[in-house]
């Protein structure tokens, strides 16, 4: 599998006559070396030959993880890398633009020959890790419905006394329960009127009376699941009723707009176009959604800009939300796949609104 991807990564590069290219994003090496630890840099060459460097903490591991020839750097790693590429004397080297330090790189520059031509490139791997292959597919699919039972179990443990911080503990400690790595990103509890920060941090606020934003997500086997729902403890309000409904049909319209071929600003002018219907246009703060994967947040980003095509086996979120300051937020979020004429909802949760 990692050499296939390798391979289409290097492919990438064909007309730029690298000699190598340097991978320094821990996501990026993990996807193309299958190494998960988390010290490392990867060497690819035209040839085929990768070259995975990391120090003595994991001699073992990588040796197990990765098909990748393993060098253990024993000081400064980009030193070592440079040395061992100076003997190759190479002329173009490709690196990771958005992930080399300025530190890193001055390192590697005093070890190459001073004809070498450092080439950065932006979003190369990140591109190819948009679209899911079939191993990739099946454990997101296992993340999202762990993180939807861990849901479950832990609105059963609900009580009108918890906090946000409480409740989202309880929820981190079902999805640990359920056989996740760790949170995805920090769990949102959001109660009330703090519910109109779409990003709030759990605290003390009590979760007892009126509406609940949580937002959660866990690591699987690396790919992480993003979720968001609504509870509304007690009797809701008409108000809240109305833009439940506004928000749900925003959503829908967003799924239902999502097949291939089509690009992901379309998907959030769907979504626009039905909260605008509901003069709540200017509520919604945020992008339409996200592609996740190895990462909570990779491309392609379903806003007002991204024209990227949509294709079969792209992992994204559709997320809609209005947020009322003093009143409080609505957002509901599935995880979807692209598939050649639409999309399958991997989210196995109900919308109805729901009540504790
Ligand atoms: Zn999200
Ligand atoms: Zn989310």
């Amino acid at each position: 599998m990692s050499r296939e991807r390798r391979a289409k990564a290097l492919e990438q590069f064909a007309e730029k006559n690298l000699d190598a290219f340097l991978v320094t994003s821990l996501h990026n090496i993990r996807y193309l070396s299958g190494f998960t630890g988390s010290n490392g840099a990867l060497l690819l060459f035209p040839s085929g030959e990768a070259v995975l460097f990391t120090d003595p903490r994991y001699t073992l591991q990588a040796g197990q993880q990765t098909d990748c020839k393993v060098k253990i750097a024993k000081g400064p790693m980009t030193g070592i890398i440079g040395r061992f590429l100076a003997k190759r004397r190479p002329l173009k080297l490709g690196i990771e633009g958005d992930h080399m330090t300025v530190t890193r790189q001055q390192a590697l520059n005093k070890t190459l020959p001073a004809v070498t031509e450092i080439i950065p490139f932006s979003g190369s791997i990140e591109k190819l890790r948009m679209v899911k292959d079939a191993s990739e597919i099946a454990i997101i699919r296992k993340a999202v419905n762990a993180n939807a039972q861990a849901l479950e179990n832990a609105l059963k443990r609900w009580k009108p006394r918890m906090s946000e911080a409480e409740f989202a503990s309880e929820i981190d400690h079902q999805n640990r329960k359920l056989g996740a790595e760790a949170p995805a990103f920090d769990t949102i509890v959001a109660a009330g009127p703090r519910a109109a920060l779409p990003h709030a941090h759990p605290g003390l606020t009590n979760t007892g009376g009126g509406m609940i934003l949580i937002d959660m997500g866990a690591f699987h086997d690396g790919y992480a699941s993003d979720m968001t729902r609504m509870v509304y403890a007690g009797t809701p309000p008409a108000k809240y009723k109305k833009i439940y409904k506004a928000v749900l049909e925003a959503e829908l319209a967003g799924i239902d707009a999502v097949r291939a071929g089509v690009t992901a600003v379309s998907v959030d002018k769907a979504v626009r176009a039905v909260l605008t219907k509901h003069g709540l246009e200017d509520k919604f703060t945020h992008s339409t959604g996200h592609g996740l994967g190895l990462e909570i947040h990779e491309p392609p980003r379903l806003g007002k800009k991204d024209k990227t095509k949509l294709v079969p086996g792209m992992a994204i979120t559709i997320e809609p939300g209005v947020y009322i300051e003093g009143w409080g937020g609505i957002r509901i979020e599935d995880v979807v796949l692209v598939t050649e004429r639409g999309c399958e909802v991997l989210t196995p949760l109900t919308k109805e609104l729901r009540t504790v």
